[in-house]
């Protein structure tokens, strides 16, 4: 006789869901397992037999086949215990063979527990987008709000619950309560960068526009400080972006915690290129797709190795990096927001005291990064510290509402940059552009800059204006060793 259960397995944050074909027959008692299946799903043999037993469930005797389809994908991991064990109880008539629209996820332990699989919130994305709507897990998991309110989730600890579930099944329990704006800063609190008027403005428009941001300053004048304000800035993601986000970050954390607040990744300066990009056999999301939607901060911009810095030039450019896995082509996501400190010379104090590099070593240090990736950095920003200025500074739910309205200007606008331009601000640019001598690649990084700018005040016309203030942060002809690095 023929049993069916539905369950899945994941390469990477690729989900398959798997159909499960069992067949008990008479015969000489013997299990096979055919499918492609890897010798962790072979293993579900002895923990299903195992299960049954400790379960009180009868293993049926005779020949029993299982086969997972579709037959031609390749399956890993403990997932399937669960579904295989379902299917043969079918088989064996100890449970009503019905076209059941429920996905099996979890292992099972030897006594017949059901051992919780990290990585459900990709399971969840793949049933949403097939059109699923019911989920069968261990009672010690939960899925992102997002998901479970959309789903049946049938919960059990034991073999035994979920052969219970399925005899009589139970109304589904109570739907897990939404979540509310996750509260960072109390209303009327001040911005907490006192001292950096500029500054509090150059972050609202790199928050607002994701622009990259490569802050040079002395050790001490607050390029840190800066860093972790800017990710208080950034508007929460939308559901949809926090789930993808979820899905990346519970293949190397099985505890991550759902939150709609964006990731922040910040690597260490001796970081290898496989880190930063990920990769490898089992598509392990490196540091540039763990800050998907959110934020990368390198500390110590240029103490990273050339080759690391290097491998930033594709993720910069597209959002997006190509790689291997299993000798099969994958793109991992990998749209960031940059956000480098770095000092200015060996020293750290040219432009800011006594420095007394020599000029070659300026010059050498700098050309650590590679022309290329710095060119791509849409802002480089000298701190200055407005010592002992009293500066009026406006409450922090002011900037953070300023910079959601900008975001989501921005995001209706199909095309920002030049072609929002009026004819003032196009003529302002191409004048600029020509008097600095500017490449392409800065023309049109200033034309998104403006974009943000006018975002900024409301607008999604770039005028005049915003294309000159957009200039003096580009700095197309700025005279520096950052730019002399780069000829
Ligand atoms: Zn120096």
């Amino acid at each position: 006789m023929l049993g069916y259960a539905y369950g899945a397995t994941r390469h990477g944050a690729d989900v398959q869901l798997i159909r499960v074909q069992a067949d008990v027959g008479p015969g000489f008692p013997r299990f096979t397992m055919v499918g492609l299946p890897d010798s962790s799903v072979s293993e579900a043999k002895a923990r299903v037999r195992s299960a049954f037993h400790h379960a009180g469930l009868p293993f049926p005797k005779g020949r029993i086949t299982v086969n997972l389809q579709p037959a031609g994908v390749k399956k890993q991991g403990s997932w399937l215990d669960l579904a295989i064990a379902v299917a043969i109880l079918r088989a064996s008539s100890a449970l009503p063979s019905q076209d059941d629209p429920t996905i099996f996820v979890a292992e099972l332990a030897l006594d017949g527990a059901l051992i919780p699989q990290a990585g459900l919130t990709a399971i969840g994305l793949r049933m949403r987008e097939e059109g699923w709507s019911s989920l069968c897990i261990s009672a010690d998991q939960s899925l992102p709000w997002p998901l479970e309110e959309q789903f049946r989730v049938v919960r059990a600890k034991h073999l035994q619950d979920v052969v219970a579930e399925l005899r009589h099944p139970r109304p589904s329990s109570e739907r897990p309560s939404r979540q509310t704006a996750e509260g960072r800063w109390a209303d009327g609190t001040c911005f907490p960068l006192v001292g950096h008027r500029v500054e509090t403005r150059l972050l609202a428009i790199c928050a607002a526009g994701r622009h990259a941001l490569l802050l040079v300053g002395s050790p001490g004048v607050g390029k840190t400080t800066l860093a972790d304000a800017f990710v208080h800035l950034l508007p929460d993601l939308t559901e949809d972006e926090a789930l993808e986000v979820a899905a990346w970050h519970e293949i190397v954390n099985p505890a991550y915690s759902f939150t709609l607040r964006p990731p922040v990744r910040r690597p260490h300066h001796t970081a290898s290129v496989r880190t930063l990009l990920g990769g490898g056999r089992f598509a392990t999301p490196g540091e540039v797709t763990l800050a998907h939607r959110g934020i990368l901060i390198l500390d110590e911009f240029l103490e990273f190795s050339h080759a690391a810095l290097n491998a930033l030039r594709e993720p910069l450019d597209r959002g997006s990096l190509e790689c291997m896995a299993n000798g099969k082509p994958l793109v991992l996501p990998a749209s960031f927001t940059l956000v480098a400190t770095t000092n200015p010379c060996p020293c750290g104090y040219r432009g800011y005291g006594d420095c007394t590099c020599p000029e070659t070593e300026i010059r050498r240090y700098w050309s650590r990064c590679p022309g290329p990736v710095l060119d791509r950095i849409d802002i480089i920003h000298h701190v200055n510290r407005e010592v002992g200025q009293h500066v009026d500074v406006e409450p922090f739910h002011v900037w953070e509402k300023r910079v959601s309205t900008a975001a989501a200007i921005l995001a209706r606008c199909p095309r920002p940059g030049e072609s929002a331009m009026t004819g003032a601000g196009q003529k302002a640019l191409a004048r600029a552009c020509e008097r600095l001598r500017a490449s392409e690649r800065d023309r049109q990084k200033i034309a998104m800059i403006a974009s943000t700018i006018a975002a900024l005040e409301g607008r999604d016309e770039v005028l005049a204006p915003d294309v000159d203030e957009a200039i003096i942060w580009r700095n197309p002809g700025f005279a520096s060793p950052v730019r002399n690095a780069m000829m």
